[in-house]
């Protein structure tokens, strides 16, 4: 279950302790369930957007989106030009190697 919050594959069981946590220990349950809106990827440190709708200002590791300096409706076009280019990664030292970004996509549910 760790591949999904622990890019670089050094978590141990249930606690993470990969780069993205910032060597704190996080239970894996509720640190997964920050995924990014434009390109699904899951594994940030923050939740994006916060209950009020602050966000965060963390940038993803994977379509370096910066969470506050664009609006909600401007996802969609982030990650149409982000796919666009080719899908690059923002932070390419954190991108798994086992990484299938129709599988992270698939994760987005997107309508659209
Ligand atoms: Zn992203």
């Amino acid at each position: 279950m760790c591949s999904l919050a622990c890019p670089l594959g050094q978590a141990k069981t249930g606690l993470c302790f990969c780069y993205l946590c910032s060597n704190k220990q996080i239970n894996i349950m509720n640190h997964s369930h920050y995924f990014c809106p434009v390109c699904g990827f899951r594994g940030l440190n923050e939740v994006p957007y916060d209950e009020h709708g602050s966000p965060s200002y963390e940038i993803c590791p994977c379509c370096g989106f910066e969470f506050g300096f664009e609006g909600p409706r401007e996802h969609a076009q982030f990650r149409e030009d982000w796919l666009r280019k080719g899908a690059p990664w923002f932070m390419p030292e954190a991108k798994p190697a086992d990484w299938d970004l129709q599988k992270q996509l698939a994760g987005l549910n997107i309508k659209e």
